[in-house]
């Protein structure tokens, strides 16, 4: 079993590429463990490039997290796209894919990582080049790239965790998605409606940060 796996090639930012200089930001940030910090837009920082970064970590992260969980997520194991009995979900990009398909969820999760990384390798949507500008739809478009990756979140939640904890993953998947939520509340990303799958989850997970602070502002105070 390869835990470094990615289910697609994971998307680099190379040097002297916009975005590279605050990658660097964000790791180092991320490393601190704060995650409402790190979700912060740097002083100075162009907002839009802020969200392309980041848009393309989380991407990087949840291609890794599925990667490790292929043989796990067949056809036969999972025929359809679900994050529990109550949800399901058919693939359609409204682009090329206009009539929803029912599709198993490792062949929806498949349109859906080539979908989203054909977006990131757009150059015109998420320019590399030092100042070109990001186009207007930019924001727009990330928002259905951040509410497709969070099926895919919902997805392992729901029919994967065993297999989560069995690679011993259970840690940094919690992390990814916190930090994945985080990001989401910050920039107003994603409908609520949208994240009804795991809300009690999310719930717990704003609750905690929430605590956390005040127990931070309290000892500040003191
Ligand atoms: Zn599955």
């Amino acid at each position: 079993m390869d835990k470094n796996k990615s289910f697609r090639p994971k998307k680099r930012i190379e040097k002297g590429q916009k975005g590279y200089g605050l990658r660097q930001i964000a790791k180092m940030t991320l490393g601190s463990g704060n995650l409402d910090l790190a979700v912060e837009l740097p002083v100075g920082e162009d907002l839009n490039e802020w969200l392309a970064v980041n848009t393309i970590e989380f991407y990087n992260e949840i291609n890794l997290i599925y990667g490790a969980l292929t043989e796990f997520c067949t056809p036969e194991s999972c025929p359809i796209m679900s994050a529990g009995p109550k949800y399901e979900y058919l693939w359609a990009d409204g682009q090329n894919v206009r009539t929803p398909l029912k599709v198993s969820a490792s062949e929806y999760i498949d349109f859906l990582m080539t979908w989203v990384e054909s977006q990131l390798n757009n150059e015109h949507l998420f320019p590399t080049q030092i100042g070109v500008s990001f186009p207007k739809n930019f924001v727009s478009t990330i928002k259905v790239i951040f509410k497709r990756l969070f099926r895919v979140y919902a997805h392992i939640y729901h029919t994967h965790f065993q297999h989560i904890m069995s690679l011993g993953m259970e840690y940094h998947l919690n992390t990814c998605f916190k930090h994945f939520i985080f990001f989401i509340d910050r920039f107003k990303l994603v409908d609520q409606k949208e994240l009804a799958p795991l809300a009690e989850l999310i719930q717990q997970f704003r609750e905690r940060g929430r605590e956390r602070m005040e127990r931070e502002s309290a000892q500040k105070v003191r």
